[in-house]
């Protein structure tokens, strides 16, 4: 019994060594796992804000851009004409403005230039580019540019903003520059007298441009960048021509670009999204704009805070919008790990599992086997020392004269007979187990019910009851099948005998019925039958009866004597000649050891 021990032991050891630390291990994999996907996902808001940031430095540079490449214009060019800096002294040549034919840039509506002064609207000047607009959206940036105008002295934004020092340059021109500009709308004959005034310098202040969102008189948004532009009063001019009478008393001008809000609350962030954004980050034009798989963190946009663009605060949320973080990667990724996890975890267990089963059936095995060899080695040594004592016991009695009565004399000589018997009945069943197991028969087609006939009187012979114990229901006309008549005799001799020992009929028992040996057709084919009203076999144990040495419940306790061969020749026999054995519960009690034949063919 070392042997089961030493397994028992390698069992529990290989639990605690290999299944235990592999469960810790997984443990801390699953945890591990689980851990990163939170630090991922706690990641995103930071992903969200660093997205955010992008796109409001990109979207800020393109809007500066806009305003830089404005700011290059000339202050003299916001006028209908203009004379250009670069005339040869003392010509005075006049241009039309750039803003009348120019490409308008793109995200600009129209230009406008005015007099902070004038408060008819007289010295409001409106440009749209060279190209044609439709006159709808003429009207429409006139009437805008009239009602900024007319708002300069009631808008206490415009009003505030007219100083220019901070941040502006001073520049010095040619008063000619600006002052034929700002001349009675391009008098070129007030001009040409006035040339020599001209070419005094004029000295004027041009803040930056500004941007600034408003509603105008209908409620509709509009944004404005404008700029505001000092003259100062240039005292050579005062008495001149009155084409020049305007610039000798200093200027204050507003000058400025209406910006496309279409292009700058849509397509532009679009544009820019496209390009700064990564392939998970998400720009959604309104806040409640959804994105099934984002995270619920969202970075916020506000155009008009984020751009530093001057507004009421009720408009401040014009142009919100938000970045969102697509998590299906993150997700994906998550459970694809987890999947791997489980899928390996898995596998790892089935491993596991699979050997220690292994372990645990060998373990099983070595215990049956020890079990069955104790059992049969008990089993023998009572076989051979029972009647190996009884035939010296008599042998020696008679040797010794203990009795002279032939009758006793006859009764001995018969018991040792019998024990002879006995040992060699044993000894064949093991040469004949070892014959079996070595040879194939050669069944040949039989009557079975015929070469079970012949065993009747035999059989009933055998018996040690009184009456006879057995009692016989055999089918005629069955069809034949493959057997050999040492097989049939093994498979009968041997059921009968156990049906004898371990069920036998008590007749002092009232309702006591005999064995049944019975031969009948089968739906499998023509069957013998050895019926019982024993104990029955456990359901557990019906296979392994039909094992070599195999016997129910433990030699010491056992009263019937046997070594577990009998069922095992019976076994061997029936799957030489291609029978089946099986064993049922027998109606009313006991049981029914049934052996199917296999049919051989009519022509046979
Ligand atoms: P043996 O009779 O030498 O023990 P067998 O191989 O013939 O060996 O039988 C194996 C075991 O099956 C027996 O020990 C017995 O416990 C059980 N057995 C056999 N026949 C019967 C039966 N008719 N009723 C109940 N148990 C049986």
């Amino acid at each position: 019994m070392a042997a089961p021990r030493t397994h028992r032991s390698a069992l529990a050891l290989y639990a605690v060594l290999l299944v235990l630390p592999t469960v810790a291990l997984g443990v801390i994999q699953w945890r591990h796992i689980e851990r990163e996907h939170a630090d991922e996902l706690a990641s995103v808001p930071r992903d969200a804000e660093d997205a955010a940031r992008r796109f409001r430095e990109a979207l800020r540079a393109e809007v500066d851009a806009l305003l830089a490449s404005e700011s290059q214009r000339g202050v003299a060019q916001y006028a209908n004409y203009y004379c250009p800096d670069s005339t040869p002294e003392g010509e005075v040549t006049l241009l039309p403005t750039q803003l009348r034919s120019e490409p308008r840039p793109t995200g600009v509506l129209g230009w406008f230039s005015f007099d902070l002064a004038g408060g008819d609207g007289a010295s409001l000047q409106v440009f749209t580019g060279g190209e044609q607009l439709a006159a709808e959206r003429l009207a429409e940036l006139r009437r805008a540019s009239l009602e900024l105008h007319d708002s300069v002295r009631n808008e206490a934004w415009l009003v505030a903003s007219a100083p220019v020092e901070f941040g502006a340059e001073r520049l010095e021109l040619p008063v000619r520059a600006l002052a034929a500009s700002r001349a009675a709308q391009g008098d070129e004959d007030c001009i040409e007298a006035e040339r020599m005034l001209l070419a005094n310098p004029v000295r004027m202040v041009a803040g930056q441009f500004q941007l600034r969102f408003y509603r105008d008189a209908q409620g509709e948004p509009r944004l404005v960048a404008h700029r505001h532009v000092r003259v100062d009063a240039i005292p050579q001019l005062i008495g001149a021509t009155n084409c020049l009478h305007r610039v000798s008393e200093g200027l204050g001008l507003v000058q400025g670009f209406f910006v496309d809000l279409g292009w700058w609350a849509g397509v532009l962030p679009r544009e820019v999204a496209a390009r700064v954004l990564t392939k998970r980050e998400r720009f959604l034009e309104h806040p409640e704009g959804s994105c099934e798989h984002c995270a619920d963190y969202h970075a916020d946009l506000w155009l008009i805070r984020d751009m530093d663009v001057s507004a009421a605060p009720q408009d401040e949320a014009f142009g919100r919008m938000q970045i969102a973080i697509d998590t299906t990667e993150l997700d994906a990724r998550y459970r694809s790990r987890l999947w791997r996890f489980f899928g390996m975890g898995a596998m790892l267990f089935a491993a596991l599992g699979t050997g220690v089963a292994l372990l645990w059936r060998s373990v099983e095995k070595e215990l049956e086997q020890a079990a069955r060899t104790e059992n049969f080695v008990a089993a023998v040594t009572h076989e051979l020392r029972t009647p190996l004592s009884s035939i010296k016991l008599h042998a020696e009695m008679l040797q010794d004269g203990w009795t002279t009565d032939p009758a006793k004399q006859q009764e001995y000589y018969k018991r040792i007979v019998r024990e002879t018997e006995r040992l060699s009945t044993m000894v064949e069943r093991v040469l004949e187990k070892a014959k079996l197991t070595s040879t194939t028969a050669h069944p040949t087609p039989c009557d079975l019910t015929e070469l079970v006939d012949n065993h009747v009187q035999q059989l009933l012979n055998w018996r040690i009851t009184d009456a006879p114990d057995l009692e016989f229901e055999l089918a005629e006309d069955l069809p034949r099948v493959w057997l050999t008549k040492e097989a049939l005799h093994s498979i009968l001799v041997n059921l009968v005998e156990n049906a004898r020992k371990y069920a036998p009929v008590d007749f002092a028992k009232p309702g006591a019925t005999p064995i049944v040996i019975a031969t009948l057709a089968t739906a499998d084919g023509p069957a013998l039958e050895v019926r019982d009203r024993g104990p029955g076999v456990p359901k557990a144990q019906r296979q392994k009866i039909f094992d070599a040495f195999y016997r129910l419940g433990s030699e010491s306790t056992r009263t019937t004597r046997g070594t577990g061969l009998g069922l095992h020749l019976v076994s061997l026999h029936a799957a030489s000649v291609g029978a089946r054995v099986l064993i049922e519960d027998r109606p009313g009690g006991g049981s029914t050891f049934r052996v199917t034949f296999k049919p051989a063919p009519a022509n046979a």
